[in-house]
């Protein structure tokens, strides 16, 4: 099936107790024995597994392509747990312009914890495998990198992480069915669901998605089970359903950011866009090869400095100041106030958003803002 289809039914199924067509939120958290002790229908205890749970977990593995998939409390829960499936003394390389709150996971959390960990510039091959050391055990890509956009070759990647006995997992949250890591050779993608797949600015929640049931994963499953960071049944719900018109909100998304980035990018105001769907963008011919189409997101640099910068973001109307992203209104963020001191972060950079209102209106209020 296409994924519009898989995406609509997926992970639903019609419910065999009652017939509704849309998926029941079960809030039990315990499940009854059978007299012989058993369990008649899989399920003992929420915390291990919620069908509602499991649905979400059905709708994301076949959305991705993957042979499983396990649904978390966000992204950052997701990415721990993958973290914690790791041993003491193991290496985790990460590109240097990782979302900020893995970087902070990474240092403040698990270095502590035994692992090792580096940072590189995943979009020079050399570079990563100049990086990579005997005990390396996860190369983590994510691509396009926020805020500057840049692309890593992802098949690249998950190459040199399998010559050297490595798992490739990719952060896929910026670029969810548009583009397929699994398909590229890597391992194990994760997502903020809190994002795209969520779509409506209201769930909190991540995933991890596997290639195949490897023994790793099964590890993955036990950390989730065991230290318990699941989403609630309401939460796999509103997840479950944002999914059902994920690939048709992508299409918008990223035909919307590929028109505004191409208007942005001629505009006298703005020094630079970072999209890679410009054919001018350094990541453009990768990008190109390896996404269908090329997301909502992109940032651009104010003419000017930061504070043209926070004045332009001041002038618009419509799109919301408000960090996060993949939602279907459109947000503006000055991500160097949000993200603190960060050289890689210009400060007349604005990050976009880019929702599924009329293109006309959100280039208008971009226009108008512009206009000082
Ligand atoms: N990965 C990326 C690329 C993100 O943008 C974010 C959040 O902004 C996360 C991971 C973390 O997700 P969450 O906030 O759901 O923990």
């Amino acid at each position: 099936m296409r994924l519009e289809t898989l995406a609509v039914h997926a992970g639903h199924e019609i419910d065999p107790a009652t017939g509704a067509v849309a998926t029941p939120i079960h809030l039990s958290t315990t499940f009854e024995r059978e007299a012989d002790g058993g369990y008649p229908h899989g399920y003992v205890y929420g915390r291990s597994a919620n069908p509602t749970r499991h649905a979400l977990e059905l709708g994301l593995a076949a959305l991705e392509g993957g042979e499983d998939a396990a649904a978390f409390a966000s992204g950052l829960a997701a990415s721990s747990a993958l973290l914690q499936a790791l041993a003491p003394g193991d290496h985790v390389l990460a590109p240097t312009d990782v979302y900020h709150g893995m970087t902070k996971l990474l240092r403040e959390v698990y270095l502590r914890w035994g692992l090792e960990v580096s940072f590189v510039d995943m979009t020079r091959l050399d570079s990563v495998r100049e990086a990579v050391r005997p005990n390396t055990k996860l190369i983590w890509v994510e691509t396009p990198s926020n805020p500057l956009l840049k692309i890593t070759d992802i098949a690249a990647v998950a190459e040199i992480a399998h010559t050297t006995g490595a798992i490739c997992a990719c952060d896929n949250t910026w670029a969810p069915i548009v583009q397929r890591p699994l398909d590229l050779g890597v391992d194990l993608v994760m997502h903020s669901t809190t994002k795209y797949l969520g779509g409506h600015s209201d769930v909190t929640g991540g995933a991890l998605v596997a290639k195949a049931k490897t023994d790793f994963f099964e590890r993955v499953r036990e950390i989730q089970s065991t230290c318990g960071a699941v989403p609630s049944p309401f939460d796999c719900w509103l997840i479950l359903r944002g999914m059902r018109s994920l690939p048709w909100r992508m299409r918008g998304h990223s035909e919307n950011a590929l028109k505004i980035a191409t208007w942005l990018a001629d505009h006298q105001r703005v020094q630079t866009v970072h999209y890679p769907g410009l054919a001018s963008n350094a990541g453009y011919e990768i990008a190109a090869r390896q996404m269908s189409a090329f997301s909502g997101m992109l940032s651009f640099e104010v003419k000017k400095g930061r504070d043209a910068a926070m004045e332009v973001a001041a002038r618009m109307k419509l799109f919301v100041r408000a960090t996060s992203l993949g939602g279907v209104e459109s947000l503006v963020e000055h991500r160097a106030s949000i993200k603190g001191e960060d050289p890689r972060t210009p400060q007349e950079l604005l990050r976009l958003s880019i929702g599924l209102e009329h293109p006309d209106d959100l280039i208008e209020d971009l226009a108008h803002a512009l206009e000082l």
